[in-house]
């Protein structure tokens, strides 16, 4: 592709909004330009990018077993009405109406269209196992749309759906599909991990996410290299933590805490250690109103509480329902004396604490000298500890550590969530009728662009990886007026072009230095600069954009550098 034919045009502005090094290059690149938030055109050269992954994916999914179709966008209620998610999806599901007034929505996910499908077009369990994908468009409305393809509103996904008559074979698909996405990964040369992820109020069945590691990942994972545990923080696990020191009951006393209404605050006015002092957090749920002890030091797992609750929705208690709950302002909560009906969950945590420290529901005052059983009871204890960095491992390896990734894929076994709600039955081969068992496997092609991105890059721009660089090679002709460099060029452009190398030729008009910087900006792996002085010498310049290392190459030996180049590792 010549440069001057083509549509590749980089900038040097970026707006105020692009917070991520990939939303800022891919802009600046001319990959992507905004069309409204959270929705982009993919210009050209960022669509090949698009593209050479799209075909990385295809080749994968269709080893593992997949067979590629493609559903519609524009999707009717009643699917999601039967579903029941026409109500729970929330603000993310776009709506809209015919010109019948008949309802409609934009599909954020497709388990309803695929689900309907097969359950009209396959009845015996002679048809099972299927495995159906396509790479379409989602779209959701974001409460927050940003980092550019990362986090859009309207973005591409492919996505997977299998069916299956038993438990047993939704495995071996799943192990399958975990396989394929493991190869994706890697053959777009990415630094990834597979994390156990939650299955939310689905329970029970296993889901793992695929996570590229980046300082700017949006979800924290914790992780354990001795004994491989890694999951999501949402869902992990922690191992026994060390037990504090039980101590003879004392007397419980009200004890003033004038203004003290933090762990910390109030910690140091009675001069007691942190971990004496629980923190008690009301929370409002279409469940009711729940309040959770908490280690004063510790944070709740929300999705925990959630899964626990089998609640739509789970947030803080505002100061109003606070005050109703506990007869105080918030910060001097605790468990005596809640008002009637607020539910009562204690972390486990604190069940060996002895003559704590907590808020006495009260203007202003704390208990001391609580002890459980004695004092107060929760309705139920549970496991409700954010795990963080420090905590033991649950498989007993020692401590995890905690990184931030940026989840690319995600695979998860349904059960038969869909395809009883749908109506996708089977008969049997003992001639009973039975829902089909189902997995579904997502992964975010812009998303995962964006994260190679973020992978990397430096401060002049971006170090495509080599499966994913819209063009493997960059020519650079530097003298346009010299008759002898841009016949060297153009005979080296011919070479490429027929050897079926990837090349872009940059044969504009403009000075060494804007190709150069352009060239770093846009970041194509392998350059080849011809130039007045070394074609002299019968020699080109060659580089690698990730370590900038040159070397001078006979003009008549580069395809075969290239090509050497081209085979190497990463
Ligand atoms: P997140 O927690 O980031 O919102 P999700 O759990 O909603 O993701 P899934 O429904 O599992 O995501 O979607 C499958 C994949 O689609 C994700 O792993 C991700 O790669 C991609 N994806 C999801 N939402 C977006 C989005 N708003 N923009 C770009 N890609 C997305
Ligand atoms: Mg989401």
């Amino acid at each position: 592709m010549r440069w001057s034919h083509y549509y590749l045009y980089t900038t040097r502005e970026v707006p105020a909004d692009a917070e991520v090094p990939s939303h800022r290059l891919m802009l600046r690149a001319g990959l992507i330009r905004k069309t409204a938030a959270g929705i982009y055109t993919y210009t050209p050269f960022g669509w090949r990018s698009l593209a050479k992954l799209k075909a990385i994916v295809r080749r994968e999914i269709d080893r593992a077993g997949g067979l590629e179709m493609s559903m519609p966008m524009v999707q009717p209620a009643e699917l999601w009405k039967k579903s029941g998610r026409w109500q729970r999806y929330g603000k993310e599901l776009a709506r809209l109406e015919d010109r019948h007034g008949r309802e409609f929505c934009l599909g954020p996910t497709h388990e309803e269209v695929i689900t309907t499908m097969v359950g009209r077009d396959l009845s015996s369990f002679r048809q099972l196992p299927i495995n159906l994908y396509q790479i379409q468009t989602k779209f959701r409305d974001e409460i927050r749309p940003r980092f550019g393809l990362m986090r859009g509103r309207e973005f591409l996904m492919k996505d997977a759906y299998s069916f299956h008559t038993t438990a047993e074979c939704l495995d071996t698909t799943y192990q399958a599909m975990a396989a394929a996405y493991r190869k994706i990964f890697e053959a777009c040369h990415l630094d990834y991990t597979m994390v156990e992820a939650d299955t939310g109020a689905i329970g029970g069945s296993d889901s793992h996410e695929f996570m590229v590691l980046a300082q700017t990942g949006e979800s924290e994972v914790v992780h354990n290299a001795t004994d491989g545990y890694a999951a999501n923080v949402e869902k992990a696990e922690i191992g026994a933590l060390r037990a504090p020191a039980q101590e003879e009951a004392v007397d419980r006393r009200e004890v003033a805490t004038p203004g003290a209404s933090t762990v910390k605050e109030v910690a140091e006015l009675l001069g007691v250690d942190v971990l004496k002092v629980v923190k008690t957090l009301l929370y409002q749920t279409d469940q009711g109103v729940v309040a959770v002890v908490m280690r004063g030091d510790r944070e709740v797992n929300e999705v925990k509480l959630q899964n626990l609750l089998d609640a739509e929705f789970v947030a803080m208690a505002n100061e109003a329902a606070v005050r109703e709950a506990t007869g105080a302002p918030v910060g001097f909560a605790g468990p005596i004396g809640l008002a009637e009906g607020v539910r009562l969950i204690a972390d486990e945590s604190v069940r060996p604490l002895t003559n704590f420290v907590c808020g006495a529901n009260k203007d202003d005052a704390h208990f001391t000298g609580v002890n459980w059983g004695r004092d107060a009871e929760p309705d139920q204890w549970a496991d409700l500890l954010l795990a963080a960095a420090g905590d033991p491992s649950p498989l007993g390896g020692g401590e995890l550590v905690s990184s931030r990734g940026i989840e690319v894929g995600h695979i998860f076994k349904l059960g038969t969530k869909y395809s009883e709600a749908m109506g996708c039955d089977f008969h049997s081969e003992g001639g009973g009728k039975e829902p089909m068992i189902m997995g579904c496997y997502g992964l975010g092609i812009g998303r995962t662009v964006a994260a190679a991105i973020e992978q990397n890059h430096d401060e002049d721009g971006i170090i495509w990886p080599i499966p994913l660089a819209p063009f493997q090679l960059l020519l650079l002709s530097l003298n346009a007026k010299d008759e002898a460099v841009t016949a060297a060029a153009e005979a080296l452009y011919g070479q490429f072009q027929e050897a079926g190398i990837d090349v872009l030729f940059d044969d504009r008009k403009e000075r060494p230095g804007v190709k150069f910087k352009d060239a770093d900006l846009i970041g194509i792996p392998i350059r080849v600069v011809v130039g007045a002085k070394s074609l002299a010498e019968g020699q080109v310049e060659m580089s690698l954009r990730r370590t900038r290392e040159r070397e001078m190459v006979a003009k008549e030996g580069v395809l075969a550098r290239v090509r050497e180049l081209l085979a190497a590792p990463a």
